[in-house]
C-alpha cells in the first residue's frame, strides 16, 4: 500500500467498572495481529499479583506530575479519589510509527479525555449482568477491604451511568468467551468498515485503471 493512502492506527477505549472483566477482554483484543497496548503511569502501588512494567508503570506521586507539567500524557485522572492515572502521549505516536492499532484500558473520566482530544477514537464499554454479580467477583478476588469494594461499587454505578452518554460500544460480559468473542468482533468490523476500506479500494480501481 503506498504511504499517503495509510489510515491512522484505530485508537481503542476501554473502560468498565474494576469487577466487570475488561482486562480479560483487553487481552482478548490484544490477540487480535496490528494491535499494541499502552501501558497506563500510575501512583498506586503495586499488587502482589502484577509483575513489574507489565500492567502498569509505577510512578512516584512527584514523577507523575512532573510528567503532566511537560505535558506528556494523552490523558489523566485521579481515580477512585485516592490515585492518579495516565496514559502517556509516547505510545499513541509508538502506534502510529508501527501501524498498530492501540488499546486503552481507562476508566471514563480518561475516556472523555480521549474522545474530545481524538474524536475518531472508537470507546467500549464493559458491563457486569448485574450488581450482585459484580460485587461477587470483587469479593471473589480477595483483594480489596469492604470499604474499597463500597468505593468500587459507588463508581461503578456512575460509570454505567455514564456509559450510555458517549460510549460507541457496549458489551454485557455475562459470558466471558462470548464477551470476548464480541470484543474482537468490533475491532475487526471496525477495520472492515467501508471509511477504513476506501484507500484500499481507491488502491483497487486504480489497479483497474482508476476511477472514470
Ligand atoms: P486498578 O487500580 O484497579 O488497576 O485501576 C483502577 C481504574 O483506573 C480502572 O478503572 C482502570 O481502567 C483505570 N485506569 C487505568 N489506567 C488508566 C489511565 O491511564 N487513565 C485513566 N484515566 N484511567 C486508568
Amino acid at each position: 500500500m503506498s504511504k499517503e493512502s495509510k489510515l491512522a492506527p484505530l485508537v481503542l477505549i476501554v473502560s468498565g467498572p474494576s469487577g466487570s472483566g475488561k482486562s480479560t477482554l483487553v487481552q482478548r483484543i490484544l490477540e487480535l495481529p496490528g494491535t499494541m497496548p499502552s501501558v497506563s503511569c500510575t501512583t498506586r502501588s503495586r499488587r502482589a499479583t502484577e509483575a513489574t512494567g507489565k500492567c502498569y508503570d509505577f510512578v512516584t506521586v512527584e514523577e507523575f506530575d512532573a510528567m503532566v507539567a511537560r505535558g506528556e500524557f494523552l490523558e489523566y485522572a485521579r481515580v477512585f479519589g485516592k490515585h492518579s492515572y495516565g496514559t502517556p502521549k509516547k505510545w499513541l505516536d509508538e502506534s502510529r510509527k508501527n501501524g498498530l492499532d492501540l488499546v486503552l484500558e481507562i476508566d471514563v473520566q480518561g475516556a472523555a479525555q480521549v474522545k474530545e482530544k481524538l474524536p475518531e477514537s472508537v470507546a467500549i464499554f464493559i458491563l457486569p449482568p448485574s450488581r450482585a454479580e459484580l460485587e461477587r467477583r470483587l469479593r471473589g478476588r480477595g483483594q480489596d477491604s469492604d470499604e474499597e469494594i463500597a468505593r468500587r461499587l459507588a463508581k461503578a454505578r456512575d460509570e454505567i451511568a455514564a456509559a450510555a452518554r458517549f460510549y460507541d460500544y457496549c458489551i454485557l460480559n455475562e459470558d466471558v468467551k462470548r464477551a470476548g468473542d464480541e470484543a474482537q468482533a468490533i475491532v475487526i468490523a471496525i477495520r472492515c468498515s467501508a471509511e477504513r476500506r476506501r484507500p484500499r479500494v481507491k488502491e483497487l480501481l486504480a489497479s483497474f485503471g482508476g476511477e472514470d
